[in-house]
């Protein structure tokens, strides 16, 4: 996640990906994060600017340090731009490693990076003001701030931030789906304070059990770890938990040791059903060689001071007492948004909804990025009569395989999902489509209808996906917008997206295109799964040491990197530390 580093790496990660060799991938991520450092010195060196041009630049305003919010401020080009920072957060915190902060396998200091060093990156022409913004108000171009440090002298530490253009990237709250007491007593694992409150949790919860004159059940209940959710932030929190308890407090809590329980709850008929079957069938096996209790198909109803309360349609509702619970059912939008959307016009959705440009629909300059926003792809069939037409240079009526030919790069850019299709049905290309019933190829000379046509693509839409709200998405969102920022006027000037289909020209910047570069998931044991693209499913102890690299490389900075290569170090010769800290 170094500047301009991103392209380099995957370039560099495909290239591993095709030679297949797991060894080489220490190599190119040494050399990409470095490669992102000397990028860094070369930046410096254009931010020299005359006072006057700085005066005439267009404000532009970010709203959040998160993973889409400091990408775009590493990759924007700040010299073109007058730049402000809102965040009630004057850091980034490389969310990841949250769930090894809970247990003290990493120190929470070690994944955090301050924004002020990153804006010192750029000459100092980034300002940062912490404070949360509380309202946005497009028909004045403005968003109202409060202070969530200091009051001013009027005492209520409220601002107003004027933009020209304005990047909302405030991330997202958890989704509690308004079970009654989850608020009041479970954990969230979101932010650096819930995963060190959590690690408090965990040892408050080892030493109440341990106190004299009380009952074993007592101590059962204090010792129940139960975990609701059963994506990856949940998984790996049990994966950590489960080896906080037996590699270190196992040794220091003898006598409680074996009351000790983890229990999973999961509302669907599996765990990480985002990820290949196998890996979901190795994580529940593994888990249950551990001992951790994988209960799937419950629901949670009702969370009181000392028990949960769930469903299932077999055992009816049953009430579990628990020491500690942590809730991570997923992500929901935050009130900032909630609001915002009904200003716009978009009252009616569950997600604020962007463009592919990432420009929020019905309100201009306004750009929303990472999990607060969703992309919505535009459907094949919504235009099919305009792309028709388009296509239709000589106003025929028809298609000849040539116009088709002419448009077919600007449809594939403008609706990604229509080679999505091609892959999913491993056709060749574009004309495989327009094979008639019996599978013959379509002549050169054929002229193809719009019934034809549109027959052709009816089902290519079922492609459409939500991208998923991941780092990955909001850092690569970040990074191209900010690529988009900076070469704003080159575009406006030569358009390099592709035709407009309901409109003249062409659009100004390529959509945004996101690339999976696979995801991983951390069980226990130095065990991880990783999927890779191109469904490569790797599981075991050597995909634990591409993790380490993986996440090593990724840190924000140097020092970061230092820091958390060190706490692993540090739990592999020490152990972890279990002081109620
Ligand atoms: P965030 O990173 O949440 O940043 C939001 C920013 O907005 C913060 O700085 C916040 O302080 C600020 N903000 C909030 N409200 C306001 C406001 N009103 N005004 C101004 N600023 C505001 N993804 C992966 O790809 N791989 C993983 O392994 C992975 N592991 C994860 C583990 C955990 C425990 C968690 C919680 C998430 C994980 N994710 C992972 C998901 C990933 O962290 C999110 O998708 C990502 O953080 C989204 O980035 P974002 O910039 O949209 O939001």
């Amino acid at each position: 996640m170094v500047r301009f580093s991103t392209s380099f790496l995957d370039r560099a990660s495909q290239a591993v990906h095709r030679s297949s060799a797991w060894s080489k991938l220490v190599v190119v991520i040494a050399v990409s994060s470095g490669g992102g450092l000397v990028a860094y010195a070369d930046a410096k060196s254009d931010l020299r600017l005359e006072p006057s041009h700085r005066t005439c630049r267009k404000k532009v305003v970010v709203l959040g340090t998160g993973w889409a919010g400091t990408s775009f401020l590493k990759n924007l080009d700040t010299s073109l731009y007058d730049v402000q920072v809102v965040s009630p957060r004057n850091y980034f915190a490389f969310t990841p490693l949250l769930p090894s902060v809970t247990c003290g396998t990493v120190e929470p200091r070690s994944i955090v990076e301050p924004i002020r060093n990153i804006m010192k990156k750029k000459d100092g022409m980034i300002k940062f003001w912490e404070a949360e913004c509380y309202k946005i108000d497009p028909a004045s171009r403005k968003v109202h701030c409060r202070s969530s440090t200091g009051t001013n002298l009027d005492g209520n530490g409220e601002f107003a931030v004027d933009y020209d253009y304005l990047v909302i990237a405030v991330g997202a709250k958890p989704n509690t789906f308004n079970t009654p007491g989850v608020v009041e007593h479970c954990h969230f694992l979101k932010e650096i304070e819930d995963a060190q409150r959590i690690r408090r949790s965990i040892m408050n919860c080892f030493e109440k059990a341990s106190l004299p004159n009380i009952s074993e059940e007592e101590r059962r209940k204090n010792l129940h770890f139960i975990i609701v959710g059963g994506g990856p932030t949940g998984v790996e929190f049990a994966a950590e938990l489960h080896d906080f308890v037996t590699e270190d407090l196992a040794k220091l809590y003898p006598t409680v040791k074996d009351l000790v329980s983890i229990s999973v709850i999961e509302a669907g008929g599996h765990i990480l059903t985002m990820f290949d079957k196998r890996i979901t069938k190795f994580a529940e096996d593994k888990f249950q060689r551990d001992g951790i209790q994988v209960k799937t198909n419950f629901r949670v109803m009702q969370v009181s001071d000392n028990a949960i309360t769930m469903t299932n349609s077999t055992t009816g509702e049953v009430s579990v007492p628990y020491g500690m619970v942590v809730w991570s059912t997923g992500i929901g939008t935050r009130p900032i948004i909630l609001d915002f959307m009904k200003q716009v016009g978009q009252g009616n959705r569950r997600v604020l909804a962007t463009d592919e440009w990432l420009r929020v629909h019905g309100c201009d300059d306004v750009y929303a990025l990472g999990d607060c926003a969703t992309i919505s792809q535009r459907k094949v069939m919504e235009d099919i009569s305009a792309i028709f037409r388009v296509a239709d240079k000589d106003n025929s009526g028809t298609l000849t395989l040539k116009e088709i030919k002419d448009v077919l790069g600007d449809i594939c850019e403008r609706y990604p999902q229509v080679e999505l299709y091609l892959k999913s049905k491993r056709l060749k290309g574009f004309l495989d489509l327009l094979k008639d019933s019996d599978g013959n190829n379509v002549r050169e000379s054929k002229e193809i209808n719009i019934e034809e046509f549109k027959k052709a693509l009816a089902v290519v839409d079922s492609q459409v996906k939500m991208l998923p709200a991941t780092a990955q998405v909001a850092a690569q969102e970040g990074d191209y917008l900010a690529r988009c920022f900076n070469k704003m006027k080159i575009c406006a000037e030569h358009p390099e997206g592709p035709l407009r289909i309901r409109g003249q020209g062409r659009h100004r910047f390529h959509p945004f295109q996101y690339r999976h570069l696979g995801q991983f998931a951390p069980l226990g044991g130095e065990q991880t799964a990783a999927q890779l693209p191109g469904d490569w499913i790797s599981i075991g102890r050597s995909t634990q040491w591409l993790w380490y690299s993986v996440y090593a490389s990724k840190q924000v900075s140097w020092r970061t990197r230092m820091l958390v290569v060190s706490d692993w170090f540090r739990r592999f010769i020490f152990g972890r530390d279990s002081s109620c800290i």
